[in-house]
């Protein structure tokens, strides 16, 4: 770590008030804040008290005086050909025109809007309206399905939900309103209006007197004027749901001004993003990264920002770096998966366009491993910086802060504890500190930095619960990643501390696949793992125990019923929760107590070493796990 920086990252830490006070004039505030920090109760963070500021301006309004004919939103769709450049201005318009649709329908302050949304324009434009009138908005990633919609749907009681009739990938509709049609009948809670974008991918079912034709509102709103309504800094400005040990997911809430000061201090200081140039991350806006780095970081910087609709080798390989070039785009935001995509192409793509224009290249999401870094910094000759956070956090954990010093990256570890971090590495039994390149439980001390979580929406109790007090001893926010420390204080992440898997980036709870899966009648219980994969980094496999035991025992009757369980997660939770198998045993291996030996399956099915099996009350039910396993390799 650099000295310069080291006394930056000191400087956050010790003098927190002097610090973020700083960072805050990055925004624009309606109102000041009196009081930076409130931490009087911990381990709630309150930052910026009684400022007032709101995204919406900072993200749009504000940069009208000097660039309302620059381009702000960039959208390409490669699924429908698509693509149109919106200015400054024409955004301020659309999101206008949006906030007075939903103000129509009853929409103000405090409210929830879900949105439901392949990756449109609308999508952002409903993230901005409900932002500039203070609703809060909880985007659902769209490859979820009705099981998960409907969970959501309850948590977050929407007043009003957006959607679209179909998202495409590959070239094929996917339709959204028979799976959130779905959703509205499984839910307890019944949203007022459903906001449709019609998109003509697919035929919809229009519920009358709760439906809304968005184009129609639009041309009935396009010259309204809606104000910005000032927030105060700890108002919520959106939920994001995400998974952990339970199969409830949790809404992770996040504030106004804290959130705004981060990602305009991240862009300055982590990503060097200037008012003008182009950002192109590729994520989806239902993840934290879209929320931060497709909407409002970019935004909020003055940047332009592509939303790409589409996969990174449709037409072929070479369309992320084609649009960097038609669009000069200067900073670039992926996962390790879409790059472990790409290395399976032809090489020559990667150098096809002219990519000049590019300065990095970050990566995040889900360990990136050293062949995939290497190849890919080579191949595409720019700096390829990885950074670890979470959607609690909203921005970088670890990272380097190239804007307060250059600093080299190391292959495999995505850097050192970004500013405004106390980050500690501690022992899972003991809750001390462990010393350099010694395995830690990752824990950040209390207050967490602006723009991390507030809480779990509606429930502080789980907040605190969940993550405050894993930890022996101490009150410190676990991330549930085991991680590591080199000498130079490099940190690298060794995986989850808890039962959730990462697959190709995404989150997945393996009880929320376990419960999903035992929704099929036949099966008395199973275990979900996740397992190495050389592309998605991880994939979810099932191990089942059927109430009678014979029935897989023909293999044809065997595949049926396992075509079925797959097809039921899929139904449930969507394609990207669906485990790439689901084998049959007969037991599953259980410690004396009860408990699922999640981590002895896993070393089975990746052909390690079990370790410790003290406590397993029966060693032939893994005996069973590997046979099945093996069965299926072979
Ligand atoms: P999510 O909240 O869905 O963004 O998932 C966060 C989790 O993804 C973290 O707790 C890590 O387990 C993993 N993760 C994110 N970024 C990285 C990274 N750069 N290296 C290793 N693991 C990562």
């Amino acid at each position: 770590m650099g000295q310069r920086y080291e006394a930056f990252h000191r400087r956050s830490i010790g003098d927190r008030e002097g610090f973020w006070a700083e960072q805050a004039k990055l925004i624009d505030w309606h109102k000041p804040f009196g009081q930076v920090l409130d931490y009087s109760r911990p381990p709630f963070a309150r930052w910026f008290i009684g400022g007032q500021t709101n995204l919406c301006h900072n993200a749009i309004d504000r940069h009208l005086a000097t660039q309302a004919e620059k381009p702000a939103l960039i959208y390409v769709s490669t699924e429908t050909g698509e693509e149109r450049v919106y200015t400054f201005a024409e955004l301020q318009r659309e999101v206008v025109t949006m906030a007075a649709i939903l103000g129509s329908q009853g929409v103000g302050r405090g409210d929830r809007v879900l949105i439901y949304m392949p990756m449109v324009p609308q999508a952002v434009f409903a993230m901005l309206a409900c932002a500039r009138i203070g609703a809060i908005h909880s985007v659902v990633f769209g490859g979820f399905a009705s099981n998960s919609l409907a969970a959501r749907i309850d948590d977050a009681t929407p007043k009003v939900i957006v959607s679209a009739d179909a998202g495409s990938r590959g070239g094929k509709a996917i339709a959204y309103k028979p799976l959130l049609d779905e959703a509205i009948r499984l839910a307890s809670h019944n949203p007022a209006r459903v906001l449709m974008v019609n998109r003509g991918l697919a035929p919809m079912d229009v519920v009358a007197g709760r439906d809304l034709d968005y184009e129609t509102l639009r041309a009935k709103y396009r010259d309204a004027d809606v104000p910005v309504v000032w927030l105060e800094s700890n108002e919520i400005s959106y939920t994001l749901y995400t998974s952990g040990t339970t199969g409830q997911p949790k809404g992770v809430q996040r504030d106004v001004g804290g959130y705004a000061v981060a990602l305009a201090a991240s862009m300055r200081h982590i990503f060097c993003g200037n008012a003008g140039e182009t950002y192109f991350s590729t994520s989806d806006i239902g993840w934290v990264v879209g929320h931060s780095y497709i909407v409002y970081a970019p935004l909020i910087a003055g940047m332009a920002t592509i939303l790409y609709e589409g996969t990174p080798i449709r037409p072929d390989a070479g369309i992320l770096w084609q649009l960097v070039e038609k669009y000069q785009v200067s900073l670039m935001f992926s996962a390790p998966t879409a790059i472990r995509v790409l290395k399976k192409q032809d090489p020559a793509l990667l150098t096809k366009y002219d990519t000049s224009s590019l300065r990095s290249l970050f990566l995040a999401g889900e360990p990136l491993d050293e062949p995939t870094a290497r190849w890919i910094t080579e191949g595409l000759g720019r700096p390829v910086i990885d950074n670890y956070w979470q959607t609690e956090s909203g921005w970088p954990i670890l990272g380097l802060a190239n804007g307060v010093e250059q600093m080299s990256t190391k292959l495999g570890s995505p850097g050192v504890p970004m500013y405004g971090y106390d980050l500690h590495l501690l022992h899972e039994q003991t809750g001390e500190e462990v010393g350099a390149n010694e395995k830690g439980v990752v824990a950040i001390m209390p207050p967490l930095p602006p723009g991390c979580m507030q809480t779990v929406w509606g429930d502080d109790e789980r907040f605190v619960e969940t993550y405050f007090t894993t930890i022996p001893g101490k009150m410190a926010y676990s991330t549930f990643d085991w991680g590591i420390r080199d000498d130079d204080g490099y940190y690298f992440i060794l995986g989850r501390t808890d039962d959730v898997i990462n697959v190709a980036g995404h989150r997945l709870g393996t009880r929320e696949i376990e419960e999903s899966v035992s929704h099929h009648a036949s099966v008395a219980e199973c275990a979900v793992i996740g397992v190495a994969d050389s592309l998605k980094g991880q994939v979810a496999m099932a191990f089942v125990v059927l109430k009678d035991a014979a029935a897989a025992a023909d293999p044809a009757e065997a595949a049926r019923l396992e075509r079925e369980i797959l097809a039921v997660v899929d139904r449930q939770l969507g394609a990207v929760a669906r485990p790439v198998r689901a084998h049959f045993v007969t037991a599953l291996p259980k410690t004396r107590s009860g408990k699922v030996l999640r981590r002895a399956i896993q070393a089975v099915c990746e052909h390690r070493d079990p370790g410790d099996l003290t406590t397993i009350e029966d060693v032939a039910a893994l005996d069973g796990v590997r046979k099945a396993v093996v069965g299926s390799d072979g």
